[in-house]
């Protein structure tokens, strides 16, 4: 085992761990700022907001992204809203009680200095946004509304319509629009990281292909910080956009950052089915809808009767059933395994029998249609157009989708990897959501990341360490350079006769089925002989047309899928190891005579963070103990 892992935990009350962390963090001087220069990888809400608010800072900043516009994105598609423990409602909430779900939510598989952190600063982010002018719904006396999500009895989820994600990406793009201007923050879109520079154990710097014109540059820089998003789209199907990928923290796996919770996989229980063979996408319709709408399947199997002609008599609501009080607001991973359930048990509606109902009548009949429009319309139209069926007069078809990832690179309390100088946020890092995501919180905590805890940290790395000075010419950039040339030729002769799309479906589905919505441990081992398997096949016959001087999305897709290959074995081998079932990850082999996630807290509490060893090699796990000295762990329980 190589790699130390040192959370650098405050000492201290939790409550006061951070205020005194802060305390204790060297600081950059004002005029020295300038001196140093950061890399950040992705203009997401956690990238935007760093890289706006590092520049405001004084730092010299370079932010990078595939898309044409740093807000395009993926966090614009976020629909629901984003969770703060403003008590705006007077329904109970507090800090204390937004920690204390998010880690109960978790599954007890977070840390819980971060979780704790984290809905602290839930409060300063609803400031920061409304000031720069973000479009939060309002109550009629002017104060911000808030709505209901899964794993929470209070309201405390800010919103935007089912716009959210658009409107505060929006809020960063505009402060990091404003440093471009001011020549702080140098912008490069179209252009990937394709691998990370490591130098005397320190990151400093990254190789990119510009996806233009297919430059292959080096730059170099005193850190690096990765805001590269999740990873869900391994199992090609998902909610998440075609371009989200995992080749810069895969990359960065590769050069010793340590990769951990692999298999902490997030599927989301309302999204639109699927509809057909050839399907690349699959749609969310926002958690905010099991405010008002409620989930029901027919109590005989093979009813297929319309909806309408179902009597309530003859319906099983099966979440207000099972969880009454947490009824249709139950959270995610346990709302996704009772529709499979159901559906496994041949209750499913639709025409693919993988579906369940999401019925907002009796909403429509308490509230009138206007009221549901106001909250949902846009959520409601997107539904019609592709389904082609009005919401308002037949219930939604839902069934569960890959969302999410809680799995990412390792950091520390500072948001650094085990890489010093890396530094990885948002969605990329594995940090605060333990074995499933509570709705609303990934929001939260890509801005967190982003406005508040990096521009803290990332300066206290600079102001603690003496860093050398190096340029492009390091033997270091050359080496990666080379690789990545390498890499990029070798794609390109090998000529084959299947696409890049036809491998990643295939691969996309034996993770579905092996690891996602429920494992075990012979499923598993099959998906470990499939895979590698699968991924010689790619490497004799994929075929990528086109050169690597020009825009060429084949080979960009090649790239990624590539790397999923690969990630797709580290999920599985994550897996396997850990047979107990925890919040998304359901084993099983581990679960209560009722079917809930049996925990083993005896064997598993600690965050695995898997090791590269060598190619051909098995990964080394590297364990971090989780430590519970304010909440105690137990059964989780939404009934
Ligand atoms: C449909 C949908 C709805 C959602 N709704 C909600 C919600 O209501 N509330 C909530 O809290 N969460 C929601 N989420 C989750 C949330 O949107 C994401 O977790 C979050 O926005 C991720 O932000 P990020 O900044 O980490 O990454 P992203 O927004 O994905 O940004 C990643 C950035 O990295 C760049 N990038 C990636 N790889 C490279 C590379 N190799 N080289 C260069 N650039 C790279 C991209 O160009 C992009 O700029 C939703 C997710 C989806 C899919």
């Amino acid at each position: 085992m190589t790699v130390k892992l040192d959370a650098k935990m405050p000492t201290g009350a939790l409550a006061q761990k951070w205020d005194k962390h802060r305390f204790e963090m060297k600081l950059v001087n004002p005029a020295n700022k300038r001196k140093y220069s950061i890399i950040i990888v992705g203009s997401g809400l956690a990238g935007g907001a760093a890289a706006a608010t590092l520049s405001e800072l004084g730092y010299d900043v370079k932010c990078f992204c595939f898309q044409d516009s740093p807000r395009r994105a993926h966090s614009i598609a976020a629909q629901g809203g984003i969770n703060a423990a403003k008590n705006y409602q007077n329904d109970g909430d507090s800090i204390y009680r937004l920690f204390y779900d998010t880690i109960k939510g978790g599954d007890f598989r977070a840390r819980e200095a971060n979780v704790y952190r984290l809905a602290q600063l839930s409060v300063n982010i609803i400031d920061q946004c409304v000031a720069q002018g973000v479009p939060f719904a309002r109550e009629y006396g002017g104060l911000l509304a808030n709505r209901s999500f899964g794993g929470a009895q209070v309201s405390r989820t800010f919103y935007a319509r089912g716009q959210t994600g658009q409107q505060l990406l929006l809020g960063a793009y505009q402060a990091l629009e404003r440093q471009v201007a001011r020549g702080g923050v140098k912008m490069f879109p179209r252009t990937e990281m394709l691998d990370l520079v490591v130098i005397d154990g320190r990151a400093r710097g990254i190789i990119t292909r510009d996806l233009v014109t297919g430059a292959i540059e080096s730059h170099v820089a005193d850190a690096v910080v990765l805001g590269t998003g999740g990873y869900g789209n391994v199992f090609f199907l998902s909610t998440n956009a075609q371009g989200t990928n995992a080749t810069a923290i895969w990359r960065a796996y590769k050069r010793g950052a340590a990769f951990a919770n692999p298999c902490f996989t997030q599927i989301h229980p309302t999204c639109i089915p699927v509809s057909g063979e050839y399907q690349s996408k699959l749609t969310l319709m926002s958690e905010s809808l099991r405010n008002d709408g409620r989930v029901w399947v027919p109590i005989k199997a093979g009813d297929k009767r319309a909806a309408a002609d179902i009597p309530e008599t003859d319906r099983d609501y099966f979440l207000e059933r099972k969880y009454p009080s947490f009824g249709n607001l139950a959270p995610r991973d346990i709302a996704s395994r009772n529709a499979k359930e159901v559906c496994d048990e041949g209750r499913g509606v639709g025409e693919s029998g993988l579906g369940v109902y999401l019925d907002f009548s009796d909403a429509i009949k308490r509230l009138g249609a206007d009221v549901i429009r106001e909250r949902y319309g846009n959520l409601f139209e997107m539904y019609q157009r592709i389904t082609d069926e009005n919401p308002y007069q037949v219930p939604m078809r839902i069934y569960p989708a890959v969302h999410y990832t809680m799995g990412g690179l390792w950091v520390d309390y500072n948001l650094m990897s085990n890489v010093d100088g890396l530094h990885v946020i948002g969605e990329a890092n594995f940090s605060d959501h333990g074995a499933n995501r509570l709705g609303a919180s990934a929001l939260m905590q890509g801005l967190a990341d982003g406005y508040f805890i990096l521009p803290n940290t990332l300066g206290h790395y600079l102001a603690s360490n003496k860093l050398e000075k190096v340029d492009d010419s390091h033997p270091a950039f050359r080496e990666a350079r080379t690789a990545v040339d390498e890499r990029t030729n070798r794609f390109l002769s090998i000529n084959g006769k299947r696409t890049v799309a036809s491998f990643h479906r295939e691969l996309g589905k034996v993770v579905w089925d092996y690891c996602g919505m429920s494992r075990n441990e012979a499923g598993l081992r099959l998906a470990l002989e499939k895979i590698p398997q699968l991924r010689a096949e790619f490497w004799r016959d994929v075929n990528v047309p086109g050169s690597a001087a020009e825009l060429n999305q084949a080979l960009e897709r090649a790239g990624r899928v590539a790397d999923f290959m690969e990630l797709a074995e580290l999920m599985c081998i994550d897996a396997l190891h850990r047979t107990e079932s925890c919040g998304g990850h359901f084993r099983e082999e581990s679960q209560t005579p009722e079917g809930e996630a049996l925990r083993d807290d005896a064997n598993f509490t600690y965050a695995a963070a898997w090791e590269f060893a060598g190619e051909g090699k098995a990964p080394v796990l590297n364990r971090e103990p989780l430590l519970f000295e304010n909440v105690k762990l137990s059964q989780r329980s939404y009934k």
